[in-house]
This record gives structure tokens, C-alpha cells and sequence, in this order.
């Protein structure tokens, strides 16, 4: 099936490995997360703990972790023994919830564009994928299209906030609205909450399971990788009520069976870090993400201001391309640099057409330099 095939960033890394591109369209940090993660995971190997198969759904201490995080930034009350599951990244994860909730033929709706991964695991799910539109100049989820897109056959929501790759982050309002339609229609939501360390000032991430009436239809979705620039290590979790969690827990011990242990050690005390963690961690690439979009501005390029994760997007109509896929293949050759279009994150091409995605997580020489090559490069 085609949404089995090589993904875009396949194709991308290798132009940008033949021309000695800058990839600004992985998005992974191109520097570590802290040092005394790194320590924990080292000793844990050394001391032996963790080198054999942890349990199915999780060190105990790290889900112990998950669930006081859950409360410390959300209020949320989280049984550890009954409503975390640990799993191999946030991808398996969300595998699993797909296949443990989604029946043959069931439609799940998917905000578009979408990050990549959920294509093929709706498929995987047997799955019908319903895609709506974020349009309009802020790329906004456009939820009476979401409204009119429930259909008796509908199952779940899947939702992405902060929103990869478009880096908007969902207002309290367009919340509410998701969660009034999931209510309404009696429907489950599959929360991609990866980058919910990851959004800057004036918009707040708030977890959908805290409105009323949301936590018993919901999974949330969590990424260690992500929260602590280890995207290597692939550690993630969901937390959710005991029901919905023991049938993901049930698929994802039948995928991988278990996750690396010393690095499951390492998440549990990253979680525990004070919050100045999570402060630092995202003023450091707010200047990233400033610099960034300056740049890509002053170049000519229509913003679509980052909200959070660590993308920019931006409108490349104006550059003479027929759209951003066109523009993407171009640019490793015409600058050096590489960009991925929204267009292959989107069933329907006119959504994503003019759009390409930045990442923004790098160091600022890097950054620096890639705005040096397009400056040379457009000109
Ligand atoms: C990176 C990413 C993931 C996958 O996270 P892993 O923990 O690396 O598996 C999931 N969802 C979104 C939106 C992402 O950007």
C-alpha cells in the first residue's frame, strides 16, 4: 500500500547526504539532552540494572514518574499501576492505542497536514483515515469541517498539540470544541502530546484529558525523546483510564514486548527534574526558533509563526515553485539546505501545497549557516 513506502525524509537525507546539505528537515536536536540523563542511563548498564527485559509495561519507578508528572504540570490524578503504559518511543505507542482500539473499517479522523507516522499506523489498524483541513493563513484546525466529518463508522480523534508539522498549538477554544464533538459523538481521542514541553509564551500546552468529560475517552501520548532531546533513546508513554490503557498495554507487549531499560532509569529522573528543566529548555529554542524565523522572513518568506514544537512552517508560493514539494527537491542543490513540504503529510495535495516545514532544533552556527546558503542560494 502506499503509505508503506519510504517516507519522505528517506529520500530528503539522501539528497542532503549527496550534496552536503545542512537537514533542517529531520527534526532532531543536533545536540544532546542533559548530561546527568546520560549518567543515570550509564550507571543503571553499569550496575546492571536494566539490562535484562524490564517489565511489559514499564519500570515501575518511571511510570511512578509519568504519573507524578502528569499531576505536577496538569492536575491530573494517574494510577501508575494501572494507567501508564511504557512503550519504544512515542511511535509504538501510538501503534499499539491504533491497533488496540481501532477496528477493521472504523474511521479515524486526523487533522491535515499530519504527522507522517500516523498514516501508515492507521492502515496498519485496518483503519479508515478521514482527513480535515487546517487552513486558512494560520493553518488553523478547521472544526466544522471536524463536526461534519463524523460519520456513525467514526471511532477517534487522533490529535496532534503542539501540532507537527505546522507548529501551531491548539487554542483552549479549539479544545473545547474538540473535546464538545468527541462528547457529543461518544468518541475516543488518541492525543500525540510529544511536544507538550515544547510550546512558547502565550501558548500554554493543556492536555485535552483535563476538560470535563475528556480523561475517560482519552489517551495521552507522551515522548521522552522529545522532552529531553534523546530522540535516540525511543522511550515513550501513555497515560489514560484503566480500560483504554489495559487494552494498548495488551498490543504493545505483543510489538516489541518491552523497552530499553537503562534508558527507561534516565527518563524517570528526567521527569523528575526541577522545573527550571523545562523553562531553560524551551527559552533555549525560543531564540532558536526567533532566529530562524527572522531569517526565513527576511528572505521573503510568509511566516506561519511557530506556536510550538520545533518547526517552522512557511508559505513558499511566492518563490516561483508550483508548490512545496517542487521547492523541497530544489533546494539541497540550489542552497545546500534541505526543507520537507507539508504537501507529503496530506491525502489531499492543495492542503499542504504552498507550505514547507523548518526545523528550527539546531545550534545557531548551523542556523546561521543555512540562512547564509539560502540568502546565497535564492537570490
Ligand atoms: C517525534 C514525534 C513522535 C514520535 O516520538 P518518538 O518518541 O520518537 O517515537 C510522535 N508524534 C509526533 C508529533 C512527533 O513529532
Amino acid at each position: 500500500m502506499g503509505e508503506h513506502t519510504t517516507s519522505i525524509f528517506a529520500e530528503m537525507s539522501t539528497l542532503a547526504a549527496e550534496v552536503g546539505a545542512i537537514n533542517l528537515g529531520q527534526g532532531f536536536p543536533d545536540t544532546d539532552g542533559p548530561q546527568a540523563l546520560k549518567d543515570v542511563a550509564i550507571a543503571a548498564i553499569t550496575d546492571g540494572r536494566g539490562n535484562q527485559y524490564p517489565p511489559p509495561n514499564g519500570l515501575p519507578l518511571l511510570r511512578a514518574a509519568i504519573a507524578e508528572h502528569q499531576r505536577r504540570f496538569y492536575g491530573l490524578d494517574v494510577d501508575p499501576d494501572t494507567e501508564v503504559v511504557v512503550g519504544t518511543g512515542a511511535s509504538e505507542v501510538i501503534q499499539s492505542a491504533l491497533m488496540s482500539l481501532v477496528d477493521e473499517d472504523d474511521e479515524v479522523v486526523v487533522f491535515e497536514p499530519w504527522f507522517d507516522i500516523y498514516a501508515a499506523g492507521i492502515s496498519l489498524a485496518r483503519g479508515r483515515r478521514v482527513g480535515v483541513p487546517m487552513n486558512g493563513p494560520g493553518l488553523r484546525p478547521d472544526l466544522d469541517a471536524l463536526r461534519a466529518a463524523i460519520t456513525p463508522r467514526t471511532r477517534l480523534i487522533l490529535l496532534n498539540s503542539p501540532h507537527n508539522p505546522t507548529g501551531i498549538v491548539f487554542t483552549p477554544a479549539e479544545l473545547a470544541e474538540v473535546a464538545r464533538i468527541a462528547i457529543d459523538n461518544d468518541l475516543l481521542v488518541l492525543s500525540d502530546e510529544a511536544y507538550e514541553h515544547l510550546w512558547f509564551e502565550g501558548h500554554q500546552h493543556t492536555p485535552i484529558a483535563t476538560l470535563p468529560g475528556m480523561w475517560e475517552r482519552t489517551v495521552t501520548v507522551g515522548s521522552g525523546g522529545k522532552t529531553f532531546s534523546f530522540t535516540g533513546w525511543k522511550v515513550g508513554w501513555a497515560t489514560g483510564p484503566v480500560e483504554l490503557i489495559a487494552a494498548v498495554r495488551v498490543v504493545r507487549q505483543h510489538l516489541s514486548y518491552v523497552s530499553s531499560g537503562p534508558f527507561q532509569h534516565a527518563m524517570a529522573f528526567g521527569l523528575s527534574l526541577p522545573d527550571e528543566y523545562f523553562t531553560d529548555f524551551r527559552a533555549d529554542l525560543a531564540t532558536k526558533r526567533d532566529l530562524l524565523s527572522a531569517g526565513l522572513a527576511d528572505l521573503g518568506f510568509r511566516i506561519i509563526p511557530t506556536e510550538g514544537t520545533y518547526f517552522v512552517s512557511t508559505d513558499v508560493s511566492g518563490f516561483g515553485y508550483v508548490d512545496g514539494l517542487a521547492f523541497c527537491r530544489d533546494l539541497p542543490r540550489r542552497t545546500g539546505v534541505v526543507a520537507i513540504p507539508h504537501q507529503v503529510f496530506c491525502d489531499d495535495p492543495s492542503i499542504g501545497a504552498p507550505f514547507v516545514r523548518w526545523a528550527f532544533c539546531k545550534r545557531t552556527t548551523v542556523l546561521d549557516e543555512a540562512l547564509d546558503r539560502l540568502r546565497a542560494g535564492l537570490a
